[in-house]
């Protein structure tokens, strides 16, 4: 067989991890909702050349039948593993197992299969890595430990193909830029503040940078993040938001008009127990009126303020290193609330429907199941990321009534 040098470099180095990152290990022919079904992988140039060139008797043929070279190749995407069209999994998924992997080893693993579910980010001389809640030992992990959210910082074993560089499109330093997502990280976890209102003070600090950075005025930065803490620390947020109704009736319109939109028809069984509990109470004239108990019954199975939403917001924040990521802060928080109002209603429907019986465990895998949904599936993502401005909903004061319960 062909000697593989070192395909993909690799550096050690320390990282900064939330606590849940360091409790995982994939649970292979364990796991529910295996990532190696259900999408095409991309395969980047250096492991697609090691693919045409690799001789094992074996995987060789099968590695030739099943690449797909992209007409407009790039070092990130040269070529797809296509999907067995019968059952939806990786031609190279066995008994539960990768066996490209078992077989060769995990350098020769693609990019995006040998990063799954780890996600990493570096600004300045700071590396974060969080996890995709797409997989199902992750989500669990991330949302049911109260201290999934601690930071540590171990020294890991990275590939440097897999780190997504983040620069200001603005003329903000390095420093600007980690102290406002390290403060909109803190705001999330001020638990005097119900979550919604969390959201509406990064919503906050989202439209005030936003006028600071068109007027290309960087140094009144730190200004916005002290107005905001005063706010919070004077106890005002309550009194900015009262004048707001929840807009329940609009909540349950938008979302549901989201979950039609992005509903798989190759849905295997265990995503279908899920689709099939949210129709149960979506598609129905009812629908408000099951939303709106369906919050009180996932107040109830968060009980003692169990922080499994605040938890999935910090995750999304960590994976866009919010504000950062969008065209201006506004358009990263719009895309925040998007997903957090569609989580929300997803998991009210669910509670809704399994009334007394609905655990966290249920939660929980309706919320890996929601991130699957828009992770795996980039057309759904755009579209639910620009509904709230295609609705015409871009502003805080728009958006308030759509985060409110
Ligand atoms: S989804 Fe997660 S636990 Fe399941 S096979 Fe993939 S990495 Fe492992």
């Amino acid at each position: 067989m062909t000697q593989n040098k070192l395909l993909h470099p690799h550096s050690n180095e320390p990282v900064l991890v939330p606590k849940y990152v360091t409790r995982f290990q994939c649970t292979g022919a364990a796991c529910p909702d295996t990532c190696c079904s259900g999408w095409n992988v991309a395969v980047d140039r250096a492991t697609h050349d090691a693919y045409v060139q690799c001789d094992h008797t074996d995987l060789s043929p099968k590695l030739k039948k099943y690449i797909q070279v992209h007409t407009a190749p790039t070092e990130r995407a040269a070529s797809t593993i296509t999907r067995d069209e019968t059952t939806g999994d990786c031609h190279f998924l066995s008994d539960g197992w990768c066996s490209i992997q078992s077989t060769l080893g995990e350098d020769w693993l693609s990019n995006t299969c040998s990063s799954f579910p780890r996600l990493n980010v570096r600004l300045g001389d700071t590396q974060f890595q969080s996890m995709s809640l797409s997989c199902p030992e992750a989500a669990r992990l991330a949302l049911t430990d109260r201290d999934a959210f601690d930071f540590q910082a171990p020294v890991l074993h990275i590939r440097q193909q897999d780190i997504h560089e983040v620069v200001s499109p603005w003329a903000l330093s390095v420093e600007q830029m980690q102290s406002i997502h390290t403060f909109a990280l803190q705001v999330v976890r001020t638990t005097d503040l119900k979550l919604w209102e969390r959201l509406v003070c990064l919503g906050l600090l989202c439209e005030n940078l936003g006028g600071y950075f068109k007027a290309n005025n960087f140094d009144g930065v730190d200004s916005v993040l002290v107005g905001i803490e005063e706010l919070i620390c004077s106890g005002q947020v309550s009194e900015l938001t009262q004048p707001f109704e929840a807009a329940h009736g609009i909540q349950a319109d938008f979302f549901r008009s989201l979950w039609l939109l992005g509903r798989n028809p190759h849905a295997n069984a265990y995503q279908l127990a899920l689709q099939n509990t949210v129709d149960r109470a979506a598609n129905t004239e009812a629908h408000t009126h099951h939303y709106i108990a369906g919050l009180k019954a996932l107040d109830a199975v968060l009980e003692n303020s169990h922080p499994l939403l605040e938890h999935a917001v910090l995750n999304d924040m960590l994976q866009d290193l919010f504000p950062f990521s969008g065209a201006e802060p506004m358009h990263n928080f719009l895309k925040l609330v998007t997903r957090f109002g569609f989580l929300r209603w997803i998991l009210a429907n669910v509670c809704f429907e399994l009334g007394d019986k609905a655990t966290l465990d249920d939660l929980v895998q309706s919320a890996q199941q929601f991130y699957r949904k828009f992770r795996h599936n980039p057309a759904f993502a755009n579209a639910l990321h620009e509904s709230l401005s295609k609705a015409g909903w871009s502003t805080l004061d728009k958006a308030i009534p759509i985060l409110k319960a």
